[in-house]
């Protein structure tokens, strides 16, 4: 799953692997750093709960890992996230929109101080993205660093052409097939059920691009907690899924890479 370069002290990436020392001569070689974040939630009844945990890690790794050096550093994992909609499926995990931001800011403030200045936050969860920006505008704010969520902004519209499903939002097409191709062990296809939630109001389907952002229980839309299809997920769709997602946060992340904030902020291209 990792690189075989994860562990060589000489090009490691992951934070929490290294000394001090280590993390010292590291922060000197490169100013951005990768921090996944997901959540512990109900996947409907044939994926695992951390899905958007475990999915969120193994991006941010893939992704420092097929950049060049110096490779971005890839913070520690959050694991937990604002679930509080999926809450009536039993292991579901949540913690509050507060809780998430302040941690979120914490962090970003002392990967400030530690030289960071470009902050990108991988975020495996839908439901964390309002707290995350939220978060993410803090940081700026206070410490005028570059910060930014990806919540699949850089590959969605790549991905819609692999995804024969509309409204694929939870535990469906994409998540299941991404979860077949790296963990195909904890996927339970013989109880992958399709449900595709349809409304009335054509602003409300997820996928419409003229859509509004709502909030509602999952209970209330779906019986089993799945808002897709996850009997057409395969490993192969899942495979070419994730090749896009880490193309292009590889591109994104280079060009962040090779730009001073100034340059970010004014060149044109
Ligand atoms: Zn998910």
């Amino acid at each position: 799953m990792q690189q075989d370069d994860t562990h060589s002290s000489k090009s490691t990436y992951l934070l929490s692997e290294m000394t001090w020392p280590e993390a010292r001569r590291r922060f000197k070689e490169v100013d951005i750093a990768l921090l996944p974040v997901g959540a512990i939630e109900q996947h409907g009844p044939h994926l695992p709960l951390d899905t958007d945990a475990f999915d969120a890690d193994y991006l941010a790794r893939q992704v420092a890992a097929a950049c060049s050096h110096p490779k971005p550093l890839v913070f520690p994992l959050i694991s937990y996230g604002v679930s509080y909609h999926h809450d009536d499926f039993t292991g579901t995990i949540s913690i509050t929109n507060d809780t998430l931001s302040r941690m979120v800011y914490e962090i970003g403030m002392s990967a400030a101080k530690n030289g960071i200045t470009k902050l990108v936050i991988i975020n495996g969860h839908g439901g964390n993205i309002p707290t995350l920006k939220f978060a993410a505008q803090m940081i700026n704010r206070d410490a005028r660093i570059f910060t930014t969520v990806d919540t699949g902004e850089t590959s969605d519209t790549d991905l819609d052409s692999i995804c024969e499903t509309n409204n694929d939002v939870h535990a469906g097409e994409i998540e299941t097939s991404t979860s077949l191709y790296v963990r195909p062990e904890l996927v339970d296809m013989k109880k992958a059920k399709k449900f595709v939630p349809e409304f009335s109001i054509k602003y409300l389907n997820f996928s419409a691009k003229r859509s509004v952002e709502w909030f509602a229980r999952t209970s209330r839309i779906s019986p089993n907690g799945v808002l897709g299809d996850p009997t057409i997920a395969t490993a192969e769709k899942g495979e070419k899924m994730w090749k896009i997602m880490i193309r292009n946060l590889v591109e994104l992340i280079e060009s962040l890479k090779n730009m001073s904030l100034q340059e970010i902020y004014e060149k044109r291209f």
